[in-house]
């Protein structure tokens, strides 16, 4: 089973939320960092293996056609589909049913998440349904998983009252649709033709055959002006490096020891050379850490914050800024969501910080660093002599280097081609 290669984008909607924005042009062209917001979602989707668009037009669709043209210059192919501002979305997807390929991605064209094709097309092939969608957490959601307490899996309600137990999902788009087992229920729906595509999703699960995804990357959307300026914040570009503590930092204890007072505390050399180097090139840290030695009871949370807080004006007399410092204070036995492989961390950051996890770097030591950095799509850079070889864990960094210093030039050209809006590739 492939994954999608075409995405079918619904751009018709009045915008009515964001007038007087909208007064005068549809809102998927309202302008985020000097790009219309459709574009930056294009670029996404492009580097997530779509090649070929269908973008479903009403309100002022003109503007839009007139943009982004044929696509051509960009390597893609953009078709359009011209309806009145009237028409539902369900409406819009059946006159285009000609034009779908037999898998394609949905997407509406207000938010924006940080997502993988890889672990949707995952969810979607072992579910077997005629549609599988991104979900986000949120309390009074419209959503329930049937798993309790899952991140994945059937969905087994779709109640627009909000008013239902467990409903602790919203939808956020990034659908995967079977053409040809989704376009059947059409007709069957009370209000055809003209309706709503929810009336689809809601359907769909009623008979159980609708699997979602839950992604704890931060979604932003565009939908009302004050959420509109988190999403230019979030999409705006950045100099911020994540960046692990022991063993990056400063030199770590040895195994089953932990650093408890800063006398303690050395200083890697060539790592604050190098973080005096990229601050001096405008770049900012935020440090992630676990620290499971507060939770054994062999680091007192107060000595932390004082190593912490000597850390920092240490660094900055080298011109280092650190934005936040991130750590957990769990066990391993605890389960936690924050302590690296897990993500959390680096989620919390995304959130606070309106940063995007694809376009900074995450800078570790241990290949649990790098599991982490990938659990949150976040690059990585594995540096030093790592203990590959005790442990189980599999994951590959980005790039790998023996120092930090090594690697300012890799760095730099990274952070670059995300400010000139030049997707990412990994180099593996
Ligand atoms: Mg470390
Ligand atoms: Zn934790």
């Amino acid at each position: 089973m492939k994954p999608p290669e075409q995405a079918v984008i619904l751009c018709g909607g009045l915008g009515t939320r964001l007038r007087p924005f909208t007064d005068s042009m549809p809102k998927p062209m309202i302008p985020v960092n000097g790009r219309p917001f459709l574009e930056h979602l294009l670029k996404q989707c492009a580097s997530q293996g779509i090649q070929r668009f269908l973008l479903l037009t009403g309100y002022l669709g003109e503007q839009i056609q007139l943009y982004f043209g044929d696509g051509r210059l960009q390597g893609w192919e953009i078709s359009y589909s011209h309806g009145p501002v009237e028409w539902d979305t369900g409406r819009r997807l059946w006159e285009v049913r000609n034009q779908m390929e037999s898998r394609f991605l949905l997407l509406y064209s207000d938010n924006f998440v940080q997502f993988s094709m890889d672990h949707l097309m995952a969810l979607h092939r072992s579910e077997q349904v005629p549609l599988s969608l991104l979900l986000a957490p949120k309390t009074k959601g419209n959503i329930r998983l049937s798993s309790e307490g899952g991140s994945k899996g059937r969905i087994d309600a779709y109640d627009k009252t909000r008013e239902g137990h467990r409903l602790d999902f919203v939808e956020v788009g990034y659908m995967i649709v079977e053409r040809d087992r989704v376009l059947p229920l059409f007709p069957t729906l009370k209000n055809y033709p003209d309706f709503s595509f929810s009336e689809v999703l809601q359907h769909l699960a009623n008979v159980h055959q609708l699997a979602g995804l839950v992604v704890l990357n931060p979604y932003h959307s565009i939908s009302d002006p004050d959420r509109l300026e988190l999403m230019r914040s979030y999409l705006q570009p950045k100099k911020i490096l994540l960046i692990d503590r022991d063993g990056v930092i400063n030199q770590k204890a040895p195994r089953g020891e932990y650093i408890s007072t800063w006398k303690h505390f050395q200083w890697i050399p060539e790592t604050r050379e190098a973080m005096k180097e990229l601050a001096a090139r405008g770049f900012k840290f935020i440090v992630i850490s676990n620290q499971a030695g507060i939770a054994r009871g062999m680091v007192d949370s107060a000595a932390l914050e004082q190593i912490h807080k000597n850390m920092l004006s240490e660094l900055c007399t080298d011109g280092v800024d650190i934005l936040e410092i991130y750590v957990c204070p769990h066990h391993w036995d605890d389960y936690c969501d924050c302590r690296k492989p897990a993500p959390g961390m680096f989620f919390r950051a995304s959130h606070d910080h309106l940063l995007r996890m694809d376009h900074t770097i995450y800078i570790g030591d241990d290949p649990r660093d790098c599991l982490a950095a990938q659990n949150a799509g976040c690059p990585c850079i594995l540096v030093g002599d790592n203990p590959e070889n005790e442990t189980d864990v599999k994951a590959q960094p980005t790039l790998k280097a023996a120092t930090l210093l090594d690697t300012i030039p890799w760095i730099c050209a990274q952070f670059q081609n995300w400010a000139a809006g030049t997707e990412y590739s990994a180099s593996h």
